[in-house]
């Protein structure tokens, strides 16, 4: 299994960082959790073409982590000489979320159907919501939703994700709480979405102190990955961005709170897993 980090920034625009977007890849299945700014360009950087994500997993409606869905969508529906429906899983309210955007590509739908003789329906998305406790298969991977604490955004969601084996935990925002540790117990992988409060303390605006309250720190990040016993933590989303070259100063934040390895960096950064199974 690869865990591919495409985009690691945050809803502050920066020229090196995509927005926040996660690709699990296992046995021939693409999972694509988030679709923040600039997702198609790295999903193709690691040669992952629209048409070959298998399911989209959002963990919440927040537009940094979904700005670029009507990309996939429409890019999806393009570069698919198949009918096949883009798969979406989401909380409740990703229905509603798709209605709209399908409503907002009406027009661009419109002119190729008119233009383009082969294709005579639109985009077909085939959207699931779902409820903390919810799981499902895609394709060889097993797959369940938990609760997460991104209040006062409501409803959120994390993901699990176990293929041959091996576990990977998807938090997307959200502060520590019992169902995020239980979501993580024992996972080989540990994505989650941190801020540096230190860093965001010293900023003199209102808007950006107003989000210490419901993210993880990179200590939370830690303190969770410690208590759930998981192999490694990959932190993303990075706030304030971090540049290159401060990745140790970061780690050096989470290393006393967790034993094990601890991943950062650049958009695309990775890790894999070989299956146990
Ligand atoms: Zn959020
Ligand atoms: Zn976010």
């Amino acid at each position: 299994m690869d865990v591919i980090l495409l985009g690691t920034g945050s809803p502050l625009p920066n020229p090196q960082r995509a927005g926040p977007a996660t690709l699990v890849r296992a046995g021939g299945v693409n999972l694509l959790a988030d679709c923040g700014r600039g997702v198609v360009m790295r999903l193709a950087a690691v040669g992952v073409g629209p048409a070959a994500i298998s399911a989209v997993l959002l963990t919440h409606m927040h537009s940094d982590h979904i700005t670029d869905l009507n990309d996939i969508i429409t890019s999806h529906w393009v570069m698919n000489l198949g009918p096949t429906p883009l798969k979406v899983f989401g909380p409740i309210g990703a229905k509603a979320l798709f209605e709209a955007t399908l409503a907002m590509l009406a027009f661009d739908v419109k002119y190729r159907l008119d233009h383009h003789a082969d294709l005579n329906a639109g985009p077909v998305v085939e959207t699931t919501e779902l409820s903390p406790g919810d799981a499902f298969v895609v394709g060889d991977c097993a797959v369940s939703a938990h609760r997460t604490d991104h209040s006062p955004v409501f409803p959120t969601l994390g993901y699990r994700v176990e293929h041959a084996g091996v576990i990977v935990a998807l938090a997307g925002d959200t502060v520590p709480c019992a169902e995020l540790d239980e979501m993580c117990r024992g996972a080989d992988v540990y994505v989650q979405t941190v801020i540096r409060d230190d860093l965001v303390r010293r900023v003199p605006a209102q808007r950006l102190q107003d989000i210490l309250d419901y993210h993880s720190t990179v200590e939370q990040a830690a303190q969770t990955a410690q208590r759930a016993g998981v192999r490694t933590l990959m932190l993303t989303h990075y706030v304030p961005h971090m540049a290159s070259g401060q990745e140790e100063e970061w780690r050096a934040i989470a290393r006393p709170y967790f034993d094990g390895e601890i991943v950062l960096g650049d958009d695309l950064t990775s890790v894999s897993r070989s299956a146990k199974a």
